[in-house]
This record gives structure tokens, C-alpha cells and sequence, in this order.
């Protein structure tokens, strides 16, 4: 990808189509093109090369206008020397606002780590005024990992560690699963060159014909189906992707023959009541595995996921996912937040709350700044980008929580008044102590007194940043 793309390229994809939009798009593209010089890219390739093929992730993802100026502008204050003024008398506030958001800070305050740090402190801080700029932010993102090749060695595993370890879940958690995949496969070989040689050779090995075999069984739902009178399909199929493959070896022990959905298969179909008949015409055609049958449908993952999932028995010795969804579920699944502007939601003007499944947006933003740049990563990584799981208050309210939360954690989420006063818990209408480790799907119950107070060992049995916070407010106030 490094060549110039084209306007006329973004234009084409653009989903607004009045002149006065394709010509704010075609100012800003010339006005980048000539800022941006003759600066070169790692590669010796003109650094338009970047800003222009950031432009059209953009316009791909159906972003608008100014969205896609700002793609295209996101480096001239940073790297060719454009001053805030220049922006705003050329393309506006809204623009400015954008870019500022991407901008990193000076080089000269703040210097290695340390700048890296803050650069991410004021980008989330600017995500949560306006979720636009993560969304140009991981476009930027994209491209540049997708040059990786060309990048000095010293410094490609930093910036691939920094994509699997920060971008790629917030990519995640904001459910926009188009880039997410595919930072993580760019990002995998440069940030553990080992283990990515390790996983292609066990796939080389083990999964041999792969595609003819998932080819042939995708073949063979879509005649079943079209039999039982749904024939507006449309579909894929694919091998898992090499990374998410990675990550559940691990879990596994590097043993392939446990993971179960290695292949998979993706059915659209036109509605929720054709999802259930499609789950239905699969498990007439293969058995299905015991207990992996997932509604997601009926309980949407926390960032909004929206799926049928099933996995059979194929015949031949292995076993097959397949995820069952509609039109509009297969677009949330793609762009996620980023889905939400194109219907012109407007989710984050002011007056406007976000959607409760990103409104972690924020909760980030107050994230204390702390001492040690690790701990805030280490806040980061726990409170927000683990992997999550969701719980129910006894209401049917959804409690989203990282992985290992306990009854404690639980109870600060909803209030901190709550977790103040918390006497005791109970999950799924049993009593439990309070260290006990919610699952997915737990439903649980607070029970709070007056006079119930925090002690020190829920200093021990609280799992997130934001309970242990509270825990330690309160047992200060309690010593004056
Ligand atoms: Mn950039």
C-alpha cells in the first residue's frame, strides 16, 4: 500500500455525493498533498502516501466530510509545521477539534515512554469529547502498521505491541471488528516474531485443504437453506485469524485439537426469525457440539455483538463455527461505534449520551492520572481493554465487568454508594462471600446496611482500578 491513493478513488466511496462535501474533501486532500511536500516515508515513498490512505479507511467506514478531512489533515500541525490557525481559517473549529485530538504532544515536555503515555492519556481524553478522534486514530493506526516492514527494527516491536496491547482492544471494545482483525495480524509477526512462526507452522501442518473443506461444507448450508425457503444469503467462510489462533493456544496449551473453531462460516440472512430457522437447517445437517451453542442475539456481547453461534461435528474428524446473523448485525459487527455516525446519531454532541455499551468512553477519560506511567497502563489493561465478561443485576441490567471481577467490583460499578455499603452478595439467588469470581451470565444481587463499611481485605478481593480506588477513599476516611 505505498502508492498515492487517488481522490477521485475516495470520492467514489464517499457515501455523501452533494459537490459541496466532495469539494471540502478535495480541498483538504490538496491542501495535505502540498503541506506534506516532499517528506518521505520510511519506505521513500511520499508521506502523502499515509495521509492519503487514511483518508479512504475513512470514507470506507461511511464517515463523513469533515471526519474525512480531518483523516486527511491528521499530520500537518504535528509533522509539517501547519499551525491551529492556518486549520481553522482553512477548514474550521470542528476539523481543528478533530486533529488536535490525534495530535501527540511536543517532543520537547515530555520524552520517551513517558510521552508515549500522555500522547495516550490526551487522545482518550479527546475520545471522550468526541469518539470521532479514536475513529481517525485507528485508521492512522492501520496504515502504519500495515507498512510495518519498512519501519527501523528498533522501533517496529514497540509500535506492535502497542497495537495488540492498546489499539486493537479499543478497536474491540468499540465493536469495530473490520480493523481490529486486521491490526492484530499485522501487528503479530513484528511483535512476537516466535510465536508467529510457531502458529504458522502448526496451521501448516495441521489444517492442510482447509479451504476446498470449508468451501464445500459453506456449499452445502446454503442448499440446505435455500430447501427450507431462505435463499437471500449471503456469506463467507475463513480459517480463524492467525492471531485470535495465537491467543487461544495459549489458553490451551498450544493444543490445537482443543480449539473448536478453527473454521468457521458467517450466514447472513435477512432477519432475526430466519437467524433461528438457519441455526435449525445447520443442526439438521451436522450434530452439533454440547454446551457451544451461544444466543447472542438474545444477550448481545457488551459492545453490542449480535450473533448466533453454533458448533458442529462435520464427519470428517473436525469441527466447524458457524455464526448466524442479520444485514444490520453483520454491519455493528464491522464498524461498531463507528456505524452509529453514519446514520447521522450524532451519538456524542453534547446533550447527547453515548450509547450505554461505549459509555466506558468515558469512565476512561476520568481514569486518574497516577504516578507511574505503568501503573496507568496497568489500570488500562485491567479496567478496560482485558477481556470482559457481562453479569445481570437482579433487574436484568447488564454489568460489565474485565475478567476476574468478583461480587465487590460488581457493586462499585453500579455506585460507589453501593460499594460503600455492600453486607453482602448473592449470585444466581445463592449467598457467596464477597471474593467470589463472577461468570458470564451471573445474576447478582447486592445486599447493602447502613452501617456495612470497607475493610482492608477487599483491598485483596477487588479486581479493578475503580473499586480499589473507593476501597482505599473510604478506609482513609474512616481512620480521621
Ligand atoms: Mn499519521
Amino acid at each position: 500500500m505505498e502508492h498515492i491513493t487517488p481522490l477521485s478513488e475516495i470520492l467514489d466511496v464517499m457515501r455523501s455525493r452533494t459537490n459541496e462535501d466532495h469539494g471540502l474533501v478535495a480541498r483538504a486532500y490538496d491542501y495535505a498533498q502540498t503541506a506534506h511536500g516532499g517528506q518521505k516515508r520510511y519506505s521513500g515513498a511520499p508521506y502523502f502516501v499515509h495521509v492519503s490512505a487514511v483518508g479512504l479507511t475513512l470514507a470506507e467506514m461511511g464517515m463523513d466530510a469533515k471526519v474525512i478531512c480531518a483523516g486527511l489533515l491528521h499530520d500537518v500541525i504535528e509533522d509539517a509545521a501547519r499551525t491551529e490557525e492556518d486549520i481553522t481559517a482553512e477548514f474550521g473549529d470542528e476539523v481543528l477539534a478533530l486533529i488536535q485530538g490525534v495530535t501527540k504532544l511536543g517532543k520537547l515536555k515530555y520524552r520517551g515512554v513517558e510521552r508515549h503515555v500522555e500522547s495516550l492519556r490526551k487522545l482518550l481524553i479527546a475520545t471522550a469529547k468526541d469518539i470521532r478522534v479514536i475513529i481517525i486514530k485507528l485508521a492512522d493506526r492501520l496504515h502504519n502498521v500495515s507498512t510495518l516492514k519498512y519501519v527501523p527494527e528498533h522501533k517496529r516491536a514497540r509500535i506492535a505491541l502497542e497495537t495488540l496491547e492498546i489499539y486493537a482492544p479499543i478497536a474491540n471494545r468499540l465493536s469495530i471488528g473490520s480493523i481490529k482483525g486486521l491490526l492484530e495480524d499485522y501487528a503479530f509477526p513484528y511483535a512476537y516474531p516466535e510465536e508467529y512462526k510457531k502458529v504458522e507452522g502448526i496451521v501448516a501442518t495441521h489444517l492442510k485443504n482447509n479451504e476446498q473443506r470449508i468451501e464445500k461444507m459453506y456449499r452445502m448450508m446454503q442448499l440446505e437453506l435455500a430447501k427450507n425457503g431462505i435463499t437471500d444469503i449471503r456469506g463467507s467462510f475463513r480459517s480463524k485469524r492467525t492471531y485470535s489462533l495465537y491467543k487461544k493456544l495459549i489458553k490451551h496449551d498450544m493444543n490445537i485439537d482443543s480449539i473448536y473453531d478453527i473454521l468457521a462460516i458467517r450466514i447472513i440472512v435477512p432477519n432475526i426469525g430466519d437467524c433461528y430457522r438457519a441455526l435449525g437447517v445447520a443442526h439438521s445437517i451436522w450434530r452439533p457440539l454440547p454446551g457451544r451453542i451461544k444466543d447472542y442475539i438474545a444477550f448481545p456481547k457488551p459492545n453490542g455483538y449480535q450473533s448466533l453461534h453454533t458448533t458442529v461435528f462435520t464427519g470428517d474428524g473436525s469441527c466447524l463455527e458457524i455464526q448466524i446473523r442479520t444485514p444490520e448485525m453483520d454491519q455493528e459487527a464491522a464498524l461498531g461505534v463507528a456505524a452509529h455516525f453514519i446514520y447521522k446519531e450524532n451519538i456524542n454532541k453534547p446533550g447527547k449520551a453515548l450509547p450505554s455499551k461505549f459509555a466506558w468512553v468515558t469512565e476512561v477519560a476520568k481514569l486518574q492520572k497516577v504516578a507511574e506511567t505503568g501503573d496507568y497502563m496497568q489500570a488500562l489493561r485491567t479496567d478496560f481493554f482485558e477481556d470482559r465478561v457481562f453479569t445481570f443485576t437482579p433487574q436484568g441490567d447488564v454489568v460489565d465487568l474485565p475478567i476476574n471481577s468478583t461480587a465487590i467490583d460488581f457493586a462499585y460499578a453500579i455506585h460507589s454508594d453501593i460499594g460503600d455499603h455492600v453486607a453482602g452478595a448473592k449470585v444466581n439467588g445463592k449467598l457467596v462471600s464477597l471474593d467470589t469470581v463472577l461468570r458470564y451470565g451471573d445474576i447478582v444481587d447486592i445486599e447493602t446496611k447502613r452501617s456495612a463499611k470497607p475493610s482492608k481485605k477487599w483491598l485483596d478481593y477487588a479486581k479493578t482500578t475503580l473499586a480499589k480506588r473507593h476501597i482505599r477513599q473510604a478506609l482513609a476516611a474512616q481512620q480521621k
